[in-house]
């Protein structure tokens, strides 16, 4: 097994639990092609030297705002798109490293679950069909041994064995999503990225959906990636914290720590807009200027820097180092390393106070 780096949050207590997932210096570029001979003009930098690891057992959330990285992150690590650089170890393998025969076997530990069903599941084929394609194509299992499978994963995710000989336009969103689980189950992985699983569906069934997620996993010890970007889901969801901006880890803690106190300017502004489910408790919304940056040229030094209030010179110049501030708490900040921590919290009067001027909006909820 590799070394854990410093940058993956490996030093913290909790990392003496086993690790199943260590994702090092991981790389994605998209080439951008254009011209006759489709020649590669630029790179979309998607995910760019992120690290962290997912201990066994654990529920690990990943958030950002869209395009910030965080499904390509995924997906990558599932190997469903080729790597740029970096590696991903499972077990101590490094998945990049693994042959065809190495890689089938990896698949049935590592699966996933898309944000929408309805489009990964094959609409001429009865949803047993579809649960039960990976035991067809991994096991040499009978078809009534993959029927008894399939019954048990549906009843599983609240779902009646007779479903199986039904088709995917019968079935509500929320039914649909709890299909997906039962496919991404049928192989009893160890370790399953969850996609937006719970984005397109209303709150109520959104509920249901995380609860048999998380029956899930104390039942099999299944470890999650949970990829979101409403923050209440991930605060209900995941034991640590992962917040990517601009295909970068900006910020890395234990759930607790992070929801109590954030230390990056963007994951602090993303926190305020959590609504609080108190009407007497008034909360302070932090609004960011400005559009995010393309990836296909993002922000010398700090890629929050256009948007961040208190930024100063040396954000434009360079990338700020991702330290542990205690306990784990890892973040990636200017404004930190110079020691002003307990300065940093941003709020509209304070926002305003540092710049010099009015350049937050306060909007009392
Ligand atoms: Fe803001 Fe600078 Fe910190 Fe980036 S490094 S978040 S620009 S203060």
């Amino acid at each position: 097994m590799v070394e854990p780096t410093s940058t993956n949050g490996s030093t913290s207590p909790r990392a003496e639990r086993k690790k199943l997932i260590e994702v090092n210096h991981l790389v994605k570029y998209f080439p951008v092609r254009a011209g006759l001979m489709q020649r590669v003009k630029a790179w979309v930098k998607a995910v760019d030297d992120v690290s962290f690891f997912i201990n066994e057992g654990e529920t690990f959330g990943l958030v950002g705002e869209s395009g910030c990285g965080k499904t390509t992150v995924g997906r990558t690590i599932l190997r469903l798109i080729p790597h740029t650089s970096g590696e991903v170890l499972f077990n101590g393998h490094n998945v990049f490293d693994l042959g065809s025969g190495d890689l089938k076997k990896m698949r049935r530990d590592m699966q996933i679950i898309f944000q929408d069903p309805y489009s990964s599941l094959d609409p001429r084929l009865p949803i047993g069909e579809s649960i039960s394609e990976g035991l067809r194509v991994h096991t040499d299992k009978s078809g009534q041994e993959r029927y008894d499978i399939v019954a048990e994963m549906l009843t599983r995710v609240g779902m009646r064995a007779d479903h199986a000989r039904r088709y995917p336009h019968e079935f509500s969103g929320g039914q649909r999503q709890r299909i997906g689980i039962a496919r991404a189950l049928a192989l009893q992985p160890k370790f399953i990225v969850c996609d937006e699983p719970v984005s397109a569906l209303d709150v109520s069934i959104q509920a249901q959906v995380l609860s048999i997620l998380r029956d899930l996993q104390r039942d099999f010890g299944l470890t999650y990636l949970f990829i979101a970007h409403n923050l209440s889901v991930v605060e209900h969801f995941s034991e640590r914290v992962g917040v990517m901006y601009l295909g970068k880890m900006v910020e890395m803690s234990p759930r607790d720590m992070l929801y109590a106190d954030p230390l990056h300017p963007y994951t602090q502004a993303l926190m305020s807009a959590i609504p609080v489910p108190d009407p007497t408790v008034k909360r302070q919304r932090i609004l960011l200027e400005g559009d995010v940056p393309s990836p296909l040229n993002p922000p010398s030094g700090c890629r929050f820097h256009t948007r961040c209030p208190l930024a100063f010179d040396l954000c434009r110049q360079e990338e700020p180092p991702f330290k542990d501030y205690g306990g784990g708490h890892y973040a990636a900040c200017h404004w930190l390393e110079t020691g002003q921590r307990g300065d940093s919290k941003l709020t509209p009067a304070n926002i305003a106070e540092k710049k010099g001027q009015q350049v937050a909006r306060q909007v009392i909820h």
